[in-house]
């Protein structure tokens, strides 16, 4: 296993820069999502890493040892850099047993058939898959073949495991089972993990650190809660979490990290990023609410239209209008009526700088 990193990484296919200045730094055992919609270039970064594509700029070193490096001719073979990869396509020979699909890539090493089997046994009894050594990958559903292409990924003992959306193709219940035996294998082995993933509630689920992406750039990166609580800028605070993002005017200042931004009738007391507090009286600022710190109460100066209802089992979820053209997701324990007039509290905020955004 190693640390892994990456350090102002360029890759243009054509004249479009699928990965634009990307730099990121993985610790040994680490689980960090690369999280972001589709097309943002998290698959190009994967296969960057893996030794699958050259990077105009920049460069990757693996365990401190510099594995691309075009400034300086470098650029070390996919097989040499002995990292595991696990597609969202599970890619297994069906016409080989479970134990000989995982095992392949050693047979091709050329080990001998007992190292072999105690390594194939080893990798399967991680994955939870030694009933199954003898069946045919056509026999298996959905997810017990993608555990069977995470342990050929194993019995390499690669340095650190890529998985470039490997729950995709499954429905929602398998993906919760799934994503449990991702956590457990990295809990067992302690092996460094690159999860791409586009969907924000799989990533915090999973990951120690997110990276958040979108047009080729890293905006965020930060552990899962701190994305959700202090999105750096617009994009992230929309993509990672439900809640509204409002532009706003000035704030007043309330000491360290804190403010006060006014909204119609009332005065929310938030905290404000550096940034933006440095830009207090700027026009650029943004409030990002999360439905949880917004509560309905009758006695709330702040007051909205209700526009929608659902239920989501053990509460509701109301979009609120408040003012012009801006609605909040708020939570409720009770129904409301569409087009009811509500007194909302709201106590927390976040406000960010999006002269970037
Ligand atoms: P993601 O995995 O986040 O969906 P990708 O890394 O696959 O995004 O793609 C990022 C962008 O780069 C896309 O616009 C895609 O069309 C483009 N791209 C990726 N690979 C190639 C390639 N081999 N040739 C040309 N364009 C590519
Ligand atoms: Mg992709």
């Amino acid at each position: 296993m190693a640390d892994i990193n990456l350090s102002r990484i360029t890759k243009s296919f054509g004249d479009y820069r699928a990965v634009n200045q990307v730099s990121l730094d993985i610790k040994d055992g680490e689980f960090v999502a690369l999280l972001g919609p589709s097309g943002c270039g998290k698959t190009t970064l994967l296969r960057l890493l893996a030794g699958f594509e050259e990077p105009d700029h920049g460069t990757i070193s693996l365990g401190g040892q510099a594995v691309a490096d075009p400034a300086n001719g470098v650029m070390v073979n996919p097989e040499a850099r002995n990292l595991g990869i696990v597609f969202q396509s599970y890619a297994l020979w069906p016409h080989m047993s479970v134990a000989r699909n995982v095992g392949y890539p050693l047979e091709v090493r050329g080990l001998g058939r007992a190292e072999r089997d105690a390594k194939i046994a080893e990798a399967l009894s991680i994955v939870a898959l030694e009933p199954c050594a003898d069946r045919s990958p056509t026999e298996l559903s959905g997810g017990q073949r993608q555990r069977v292409a995470l342990a050929r990924c194993l019995v390499m003992e690669p340095r650190a495991v890529l998985l470039d959306e490997p729950l995709a193709n499954l429905d929602v219940h398998l993906r919760e089972t799934m994503q449990q035996a991702f956590l457990d294998f990295h809990r067992r082995t302690g092996a460094t993990m690159i999860y791409v993933t586009h969907d924000q509630a799989e990533a915090m689920a999973m990951a120690d650190r997110i990276a958040v992406m979108d047009k080729g750039r890293i905006r965020q990166v930060a552990a899962p809660e701190t994305l959700y609580r202090e999105p750096a800028d617009h994009m992230v605070a929309g993509f990672v979490g439900a809640g509204a993002v409002l532009p706003i005017g000035d704030v007043s200042m309330r000491g360290t990290g804190r403010c006060s931004v006014r909204l119609g009738e009332a005065a929310i007391h938030a905290r404000i990023c550096q940034k933006a507090a440095n830009n207090s009286d700027g026009q650029d600022l943004g409030l990002c609410l999360r439905p949880e710190d917004v509560w309905v109460d009758e006695a709330g100066t702040l007051r909205g239209s209700v526009e929608d209802c659902v239920y989501l089992g053990g509460r509701f979820r109301l979009q609120v209008r408040v003012g012009a053209d801006q609605i909040l997701p708020v939570y409720a324990t009770r129904r409301a009526r569409i087009g009811e007039t509500v007194g909302l509290v709201i106590s927390d905020g976040w406000v960010f700088d999006r002269s970037e955004g």
